[in-house]
């Protein structure tokens, strides 16, 4: 289900499963459109969009839930413009210590908030006839999910159970993830139908146990950095090795048009997966299967780019002053 209605899975093509159009961080209590013009965004983020079209992807989650800045109205002029599928969420971020949940789910059972996610899901969000695509919650990375959290993962759970909807679910420690897998099954829900998002802040042990019991493993803060790149390479590694590279998921958790911010600050562009993350795979995939010159060679142009870089912008610094 995309912002403009209803795909086949088939038509999905690449698609970038973790990033971001627009974040308000200014909390559940205040969030609200009125606090930036759409227009504007369109046309800052516009260009990044066509930016990664060009690369070859179809297809955009946008993982950013109500209370934080989801606007589906935006989403669905965006994904008009470039042609892009992009696909909203229904559920509750959790993380930061409830900061972006709202009040009423403070009162509400697991229930009753499944109840307005499946509303949602079957009227469209708030008076638009846009649908979510996916469920998206969040936790915090501690040791156990709290009460507040234990009910968010729950109401996924029977949100999913109605609709056939993939959590998808903001996490740090592998902790959290198998709890909350844990608390899926008591429920009846597939592992399947989970995407443990942030991945890469748990241990790769984790990422097995999760990828074996059928969850989908998302390392999704791919950037242009050399330390980046290599991470993502030895976790991806990690699991291709074991034989559950089809579990993993790799986005940029990239974008976004900041509310607050002068001009909606930074926007970093949907990508390093292109331009770095995939040569560095394709290197180290030709080296493990017995190191070719060319490939060496490939490997090593991709660790030093950044030394690419700076002889490149010298060369110009150089060049602009004559
Ligand atoms: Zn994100």
């Amino acid at each position: 289900m995309t912002v403009t209605g209803s795909i086949d899975a088939s038509q999905m093509g690449i698609s970038l499963t973790h990033e971001h159009i627009l974040v308000d961080f200014i909390g559940a209590d205040k969030v609200d459109p009125n606090r930036y013009n759409r227009q504007e965004v369109v046309e800052k983020v516009l260009p990044f969009l066509m930016e990664t079209k060009a690369y070859g992807v179809k297809t955009l989650m946008e993982c950013t839930p109500a209370y934080l800045g989801r606007d589906p109205i935006l989403l669905r002029t965006l994904s008009q413009k470039t042609a892009l599928q992009i696909i909203t969420n229904t559920g509750y971020y959790g993380a930061t210590n409830n900061k972006f949940v709202p009040g009423h789910a403070f009162e509400e059972t697991a229930e009753q908030l499944s109840e307005r996610w499946i509303k949602e899901w079957r009227d469209g969000i708030e008076q638009t006839s846009i649908r979510p695509g996916f469920i998206k919650i969040s936790v915090d990375a501690d040791d156990k999910l709290s009460q507040m959290h234990k009910k968010i993962v729950t109401a996924a759970a029977m949100t999913h159970l109605h609709t056939g909807l993939t959590i998808v679910s903001h996490t740090g420690s592998g902790k959290a993830a198998l709890e909350q897998i844990d608390l899926l099954e008591q429920y009846g829900v597939s592992p399947k139908a989970f995407i443990w998002v942030h991945a890469q802040s748990g241990e790769p042990s984790s990422h097995v146990v999760a990828a074996k019991k059928g969850a989908w493993i998302s390392f999704d803060n791919v950037i242009p950095e050399p330390r980046s790149i290599e991470e993502n390479v030895k976790h991806i590694s990690n699991l291709k090795n074991k034989g559950l590279l089809h579990t993993v998921l790799i986005s940029h958790d990239a974008g976004w048009y900041s509310v607050g911010e002068l001009n909606g600050g930074t926007i970093r562009p949907y990508t390093a997966i292109f331009t770095h993350l995939l040569s560095a795979i394709t290197a180290a995939r030709s080296i493990a299967n017995g190191c070719s010159i060319l490939s060496y060679v490939s490997f090593l142009f991709e660790k030093f780019y950044c030394l690419g870089y700076i002889v490149k912008d010298l060369c110009s610094c150089l060049r602009n002053k004559h």
